[in-house]
């Protein structure tokens, strides 16, 4: 079976491939051109089975398996932004950096220290038959403040559940054992056995 992976974002392919070590997964800029895919829908759910569904057409290999994973982070005092646009808060053009340091600046205007907040993962798996969605929920506190170069994107601002640092200062294992998108692959592995 090949897996192919329905995104370029290296944080992602490396938490992705390290949860797969028995399988070979591909980001799909490997085999073919990547392109520009229109994330309009109104969940991560949605935006997963749009991604997945736009690589499996444009691969146009009946053999291949595509994953896809929506993500985001949700903070409480920010009325749970920026959830699905968590990739375009710092702007259109926006890095990882822009977007951390856009979400501390939202945080610090509201006057506090930090929030309570969750990342969500919904991964999509799209077949030559088939369609299915899983999701998985990591929870914690937003910090107004970035610490740590671990993970990517808003890990560096980000306090785990039971843990008193951030997912920036916490090694990968410790990621892996508690993330929203380790939940969430555990429920692909179970759904890809199936196939
Ligand atoms: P997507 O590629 O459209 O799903 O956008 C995901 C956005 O959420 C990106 O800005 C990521 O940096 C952020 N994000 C998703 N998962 C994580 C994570 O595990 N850690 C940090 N940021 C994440």
């Amino acid at each position: 079976m090949k897996l192919v992976l329905a995104t370029s974002n290296k944080g992602k392919v490396r938490e992705i491939q390290s949860l797969f070590e028995d399988k070979e997964v591909v980001p799909y800029g490997e085999i073919i051109q990547e392109f520009e895919i229109v994330e309009d829908g109104l969940t991560f759910k949605e935006n997963a089975l749009i991604k997945a569904r736009a690589v499996f057409k444009a691969l146009d290999d009946e053999d291949v398996v595509v994953i896809a994973d929506d993500s985001g982070i949700s903070v409480d005092i920010l009325d749970g932004a920026p959830g699905i646009y968590s990739a375009r808060y710092g702007g259109v053009d926006a890095g990882d950096k822009d977007n951390l340091y856009a979400l501390i600046d939202a945080i610090k205007q509201k006057g506090v220290k930090s929030s309570k907040a969750h990342y969500t993962a919904a991964i999509a798996i799209v077949t030559k038959t088939s369609e299915y969605s899983v999701h998985g929920w990591m929870y914690g506190d937003a910090q107004a403040y970035a610490s740590g170069n671990g993970g990517f994107g808003y890990d560096p601002m980000f306090i785990p559940l039971g843990y008193d640092k951030t997912l920036g200062d916490l090694d990968d294992e410790t990621k892996k054992k508690l993330s929203h998108r380790s939940k969430a692959l555990k429920l692909t592995k179970a759904i890809l056995q199936t196939l």
